[in-house]
């Protein structure tokens, strides 16, 4: 049995002409028929959304967050709900969405919400005038996701721009198009006004396409890769519609010969979490030559524990890829960098034992200076190790590539610590710890791996327009 997933349109649910399958990677089989949107229905959602604003921006601070708390109990009553849909959709462990990634989507509903009531700049004075700051919803906002993380990336965006006093309108990746469109329901029983809230269904360019070149549109965030960044800012230029954008990395791991080298084993692993499809994953590895052999001696005998297979149960490590179009893109990469001379230490192609989607966590060495598996971001379960003899050249690695999303450090010597990472490009640096997140902290990526960051109030002053209203010393007659 499919799913029929349609779009969710100003309050109603809203169908195409034409429809695309949507499969799940586990089996590859058909799980739902979906709408396939176009220009029309972008039209009618950005209308949708712009008519719902003007009353969605008067409600007041107070309301939004408790609407928001409802939209974050809805999810927490249907966990179980959402992470066997998205599973079943993007491949990614049931075990995670379980116990992390759900969660965490509620959490986004509940921290925006409280944030807003906290929102807020100390008044202050010149030459008796008195600036006050405000942050005024900006209007429709058009927000476009991955499917790696679906839900999590794409409510990372949602609960910010609702708390901000804008409406939205949610383009998911065709590969992951279900739980976006169980959230419309989520919002309803919430009581979230009809409008407020619009998902198109369908593919990048025939409803992105349209999305982010449409004049009525005043925000526009974007997950996803670089390539699609740029035409994404090309389809904003002639409106000069704001972007936030958060995308791909090349993110280094850097373990110094003072390194717990348990834990540096420990963080290496890590890096084949989802299958390798994580933005921020570390996927270069580079050692401090001494311990280089004793490190990947240890890394190697872990590698081969992890337990591949179907997502579905707890025991299970790592899923498959997310659909064949990317296994071959990844197995693409494999390939070239074989060919120009990488060696794989372990893994280096399909998981022929399981078949379908699912290809062997793979450790690369030798790979020659500047190759594209060095410089490339794979997505998938593909690192690569390389050696550095001193701090000088180990910071110069971390930061050789066009990207700058995040950083992670192994070492036992807090001044070294403090001393790297004040120099690497990145986002978020991890000292001796991966992958601890808090909403609080700016989030985002220097060079190509972003523009602005999202995460506490820095995620109002992008959905919002940020005012300075001066007022002159009021004379005695008006005070009267
Ligand atoms: P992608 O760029 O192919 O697609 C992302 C979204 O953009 C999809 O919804 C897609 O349909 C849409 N899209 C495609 N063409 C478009 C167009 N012309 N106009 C408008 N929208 C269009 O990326 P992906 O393969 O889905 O995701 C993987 C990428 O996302 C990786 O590069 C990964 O690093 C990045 N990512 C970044 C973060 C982060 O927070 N920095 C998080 C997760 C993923």
């Amino acid at each position: 049995m499919t799913f029929e997933v349609r779009h969710w349109i100003g309050g109603e649910r809203v169908g195409s002409a034409e429809t695309f399958t949507d499969v799940s990677p586990i089996d590859e089989q058909p799980i739902a028929e979906v709408a396939r949107g176009g220009a029309a229905e972008v039209d009618l959602a950005v209308a949708a959304a712009a008519r719902a604003f003007p009353a969605w921006a008067r409600t007041s601070r107070e309301e939004r967050a408790r609407l928001l708390h409802a939209v974050a109990d809805g999810v927490e009553k249907r966990i179980e709900e959402l992470a066997q849909l998205e599973t079943s959709d993007n491949g990614a462990l049931i075990r995670s969405h379980r116990r992390g990634v759900m969660p965490r989507v509620a959490h986004n509903f509940r921290f925006f919400a409280d944030r807003l009531l906290r929102l807020g700049h100390e008044d202050f004075e010149t030459r008796g005038h008195r600036n006050h700051v405000s942050w005024d919803p900006a209007g429709v906002c058009a927000l476009i996701t991955p499917w790696n993380a679906p839900l999590m990336l794409a409510t990372w965006k949602i609960a910010p721009a609702l708390a901000a006093g804008d409406t939205v309108v949610l383009k998911p990746a065709e590969w992951t198009p279900l739980t976006a469109s169980l959230l419309a329901d989520i919002m309803v029983e919430a009581g979230v006004p009809d409008g407020v809230f619009n998902v198109v269904q369908g593919y990048g360019a025939e409803v992105g396409g349209p999305l982010t070149a449409h004049p009525d549109v005043r925000r526009i965030s974007f997950t996803g890769s670089v390539p699609t960044a740029k035409t994404i800012a090309a389809a904003a230029a002639p409106n000069l519609t704001p972007l936030s954008l958060e995308l791909g990395g090349k993110s280094p791991l850097l373990i110094f010969a003072d390194a717990d080298l348990d834990l540096a084993v420990d963080l290496a692993v890590e890096q084949y979490d989802n299958a390798g499809q994580v933005c921020l994953a570390a996927t270069r590895l580079l050692v401090e030559s001494p311990i280089a052999d004793a490190f990947t001696e240890r890394l190697l005998a872990r590698v081969a524990e992890i337990r591949q297979g179907d997502p579905r149960e707890e025991s299970t490590d790592i899923g498959p890829q997310i659909h064949r179009r990317h296994v071959e893109r990844v197995d693409g990469f494999v390939r070239r960098a074989k060919e120009a001379g990488a060696r794989a230490l372990i893994g280096g192609g399909p998981n022929e034992d399981l078949g379908g989607l699912y290809y062997r966590p793979t450790l690369f060495a030798g790979a020659a200076e500047g190759s594209e598996i060095l410089t490339e971001e794979v997505f998938g379960p593909v690192l690569t190790l390389q050696t550095f003899d001193s701090e000088e050249q180990a910071v110069a690695m971390a930061n050789g590539t066009r990207y700058g999303l995040a950083a992670t450090l192994a070492t036992g010597d807090p001044e070294r610590a403090e001393r790297v990472s004040a120099r690497l490009v990145s986002g978020t640096t991890w000292v001796n710890c991966f992958f601890v997140r808090d909403l609080r902290a700016p989030f985002g990526g220097s060079r190509q791996s972003g523009m602005g960051r999202e995460g506490g109030d820095w995620s109002f002053d992008f959905y919002c327009d940020l005012k300075n209203t001066v007022t002159a010393p009021w004379a005695e007659q008006w005070e009267k």
